[in-house]
């Protein structure tokens, strides 16, 4: 990796002022903003990487796929990234334009930078690098960058089966969020699945006075508390019949990655100003991270946000689900929709972004070499992270595919995605480099 990384020392400054140039090009698949010129401009940057690229049509925002053929019998790789990002939010917030880079403090900030253009950046700038410094690829590179990630990437499992032959291939690996919580040099292995809800109950046509109606109309926000303590314990048990229908157990390959991983609880707690943990659960941190979950995002009612002596008209409960392996969407929206039905026929179930659990184990095809390719990057063993606690679209490959799955995430722990002032630490992108190519080195050394 010498030779890469003198390649990467001597290129820093052009490497920086190119991924300022992607960031300056908004791409906000929520909204559309940008997203006309984010796709030529996405299938540019592979060509400039000599990926031999072209933009295919999803129904929805573009994919940009582009390949590169390495040595004849050596190993196909899949990278996977995506070229939206999040709605910028408040601009007031942002201490610099969101979509002009902004760098400060060996960070650059602006929106994007961490998820995910900087991140793929990175991987396609391993390409270049491994092309400049070895005459050629260590294995064939077909690089995927999903438009549609940021809203629940809806048409990619579809758009990528039907590429079935072209993505015939012997892994995937992608870059995205933060490194681990410790530092450490970690390698996902799965991610949890994600289903949003919505639950409305209504009452009168609007609010009501408390005194001359109390006890006559019916309180939305008293059944929509009753019908969510019906639906969890105070223990913790998720109580929806069905709602972990599937799940499959951890093996022991897994919970002894997962023991591995070091986390201090005590100091996590106290981090975000916590004196406890959830009730119940039972097992170390690492665990409740790789289990179901159910979470009430927000309770509301309408027509009442200052405290005035009312019943209110309308109810709302914001919630979502993490997903295990094994766990389907389907199955948890019906139980859902069982439950609801059983508990509070007139309570309004809707559905948002859904997204399914992908799982590759510890043993799985490459998983030694990937860990090794990062290991030998840093210096330093890398661990394998079981299941990641938030979700990204990789049951498309995993599942869709049939594809064993490496995440190698290089941004920052506090990179701030989604939020205002998003932001990479420059070193950790140059380092990135060097850590795309150690990966598809030691592949390719198969
Ligand atoms: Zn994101």
């Amino acid at each position: 990796m010498d030779s890469v990384k003198e390649y990467v020392r001597r290129h820093r400054l052009r490497h920086e002022l190119e991924l300022a140039d992607w960031i300056a090009v908004p791409s906000v698949s929520a909204t559309g903003e940008g997203m006309d010129q984010a796709a030529p401009y996405a299938l540019e940057l592979l060509e400039r990487s000599g990926l031999d690229a072209r933009i295919v049509d999803t129904g929805g925002w573009p994919l940009v796929v582009g390949h590169a053929a390495g040595p004849p019998d050596s190993p196909h790789v899949v990278i996977y990234g995506h070229y939206d990002v999040q709605p910028a939010g408040p601009p007031e917030e942002w201490h610099s334009p969101p979509f002009e880079a902004s760098i400060r403090d060996g960070r650059m900030y602006g929106r994007g930078t961490g998820d995910n253009k900087g991140q793929h950046f990175a991987q396609l700038l391993a390409l270049r690098a491994l092309r400049d410094v070895d005459g050629g690829l260590p294995c064939s590179v077909t690089v995927l960058l999903d438009g549609e990630e940021e809203i629940g990437s809806p048409n990619l499992t579809a758009t990528l089966t039907a590429m079935r032959e072209e993505l015939a291939a012997d892994l995937a690996v992608w870059s995205d969020g933060p490194v681990h919580d410790s530092y450490e040099p970690t390698v996902a292995l799965g991610v949890r699945g994600a289903v949003a809800f919505e639950i409305t109950v209504r009452g009168a046509n609007s609010a009501l006075h408390s005194g001359n109606w109390g006890n006559v109309a019916p309180n939305p926000a008293w059944e929509l508390t009753w019908l969510l303590s019906t639906m969890r314990a105070p223990d913790g048990r998720v109580t929806v019949d069905g709602y972990d229908a599937g799940v499959t157990p951890l093996t022991d390959a897994e919970l002894d990655a997962l023991r591995a991983l070091p986390i201090d609880p005590a100091a996590m707690l106290a981090g975000a100003g916590l004196d406890r943990m959830d009730a119940g659960h039972g097992q170390d941190i690492n665990e409740r991270l790789a289990t179901p979950t159910f979470t009430i995002n927000s309770l509301t009612c309408r027509d009442n946000d200052e405290h005035r002596t009312v019943i209110p008209s309308v109810a709302v409960a914001r919630c979502d689900l993490r997903l295990a392996c094994g766990q389907r969407s389907e199955t948890v929206i019906d139980a859902l929709r069982a439950h609801v039905e059983k508990h509070l026929p007139h309570a309004e179930l809707r559905f948002g972004a859904i997204m399914e659990a992908s799982r590759t184990l510890p043993d799985a095809p490459y998983a030694d070499l990937v860990l090794r390719g990062v290991t030998e990057a840093h210096g330093k063993r890398a661990l394998a992270v079981p299941a990641l606690g938030g979700s990204l679209p990789i049951a498309a490959l995993t599942d869709g595919l049939a594809l064993p799955c490496y995440g190698i995430a290089l941004a920052n722990v506090d990179e701030r995605n989604h939020a205002p002032n998003e932001n990479f630490e420059l070193e950790r992108f140059h380092q990135g480099i060097v850590t795309a190519a150690s990966v598809l080195t030691s592949v390719g050394r198969r």
